[in-house]
């Protein structure tokens, strides 16, 4: 019987995993795909930036730079992060927004420079912003992480160290018993003490089957990949007017998203595919922020399932003495998932005491509104 079980291998459950072997316990990650990193976590823009409003990501965002930083050392591949530095453009409804933040980031030692227009152009002369009112906010220490490759790298290194790893492995349910949690899918049962749950979006759909419910709800956000002229050198950009960002990826191409979608889809039957009024989105206001974004043409479009809480917190701890989950992202949750899951994985364990703001049953699980979580306002 293994001590924990740990179901969903994207970068919650990956580093939960990881985190749980490195603190000697026996350990087994369960992931439906074929391989870790197969789902939200494959489907993100991978932004990982200062600019969060709650201090508790702020240190999570901190600590998952470090984690991510010594995952790219130990395999050696620069392309898992990149600080590329992101511009952050507001227009005069929402400078006051800007300012305080850059105030905020400045207390906390992190470089943020705050441009008025002419000095951002001049900055960077591959930005198409015209309106002389804009407000922009520098960020040169912003990264761009590969989230499925940190997980690979990090499952790889777990294993190593002796976790057992079974993609292709889909959890149809879960049953507590009096010394274990047994854990049905293809094939023999799993047993294990305690079990953390850390599938994304599918979470509440898993919790259900051992009788539990949580204050979660599944939505969409989408992400295209757009052919782009060489020649272009531009940071990411986050436009607060439109809520489009933009990240450079490699000379050819750029990724665009915004394409949130604010109501709660299935996470097995939502369209997999990005809307039509998504890239007519793009097309009409990416030419306006970024100069490559002028005869660039959507090659791929993509959505991905993230989970809302009520609160836009995590929900991290115990529903049963022998079952914990780890889940919320509220479409933010690359560059906090790191010290997330590594929290996760310690407090399955009873390593770490629980957080009783982040308990999972601190909230109804009635339906709510699903708001955005990455975003400037508290
Ligand atoms: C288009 C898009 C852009 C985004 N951009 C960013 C960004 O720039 N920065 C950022 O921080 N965040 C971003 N996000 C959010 C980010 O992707 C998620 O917050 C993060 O990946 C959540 O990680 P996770 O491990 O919790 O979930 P997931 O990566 O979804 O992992 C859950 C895993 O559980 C597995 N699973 C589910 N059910 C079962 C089952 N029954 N049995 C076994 N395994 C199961 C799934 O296959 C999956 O691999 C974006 C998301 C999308 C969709």
């Amino acid at each position: 019987m293994y001590d924990l079980v740990v179901i969903g291998g994207g970068v919650w459950g990956v580093s939960a995993a990881r985190a749980a072997t490195d603190a000697n316990a026996s350990v087994i990650l369960l992931e439906s795909r074929l391989g870790v990193g197969s789902e939200a976590s494959a489907k993100a823009g991978g932004i990982v930036t200062d600019l969060l409003w709650h201090p508790e990501d702020q240190a999570w965002v901190e600590e998952s730079r470090q984690l991510y930083a010594a995952a790219s050392e130990h395999s050696q591949d620069a392309t898992m992060l990149q600080r590329l530095g992101m511009v952050t453009l507001a227009d005069p409804s929402r400078h006051h927004l800007l300012e305080a933040r850059a105030q905020g980031l400045e207390a906390r030692g992190i470089p943020a420079t705050l441009l008025g227009h002419d000095d951002l152009t001049r900055q960077f002369p591959d930005l198409s912003v015209t309106s002389p009112d804009i407000l922009a906010l520098w960020l040169p220490n912003d990264w761009h992480v590969n989230p499925t490759q940190y997980c690979q790298v990090v499952a790889d290194e777990a294993r190593a160290r002796g976790l057992t790893l079974r993609t292709g492995y889909h959890v149809s349910g879960l049953r507590i018993e009096d010394s274990a949690v047994v854990v049905e899918g293809p094939g023999e049962s799993v047993r294990a003490r305690r079990a953390l749950l850390a599938a994304g979006a599918w979470t509440r759909r898993l919790v259900a089957t051992a009788g539990y419910d949580l204050p979660l709800r599944p939505y969409r956000v989408q992400l295209a990949s757009l052919a782009i002229e060489p020649g272009h050198h531009f940071p990411m950009v986050w436009d607060l007017a439109t809520d489009i960002y933009i990240v450079p990826d490699g000379p050819r191409a750029m990724l665009a998203g915004d394409g949130t979608r604010l109501w709660e889809h299935d996470p097995d039957t939502y369209e997999q595919n990005g809307d039509p009024d998504f890239h007519e989105g793009l097309a009409e206001h990416v030419p306006a922020l970024v100069a490559a974004g002028e005869g660039a043409h959507i090659v791929s479009s993509w959505a991905g399932a993230v989970g809302a809480t009520p609160d836009r917190r995590p929900l991290l701890g115990f529903l049963d003495e022998r079952l914990a989950v780890a889940c919320g992202d509220n479409g933010f949750g690359v560059m906090r998932g790191p010290a997330i899951g590594r929290l996760s994985g310690l407090m399955a364990l009873g390593l770490e005491g629980p957080r009783p703001h982040l308990d999972p049953k601190r909230l109804p699980t009635d339906d709510f509104e699903i708001r955005p979580g990455f975003t400037l306002e508290d």
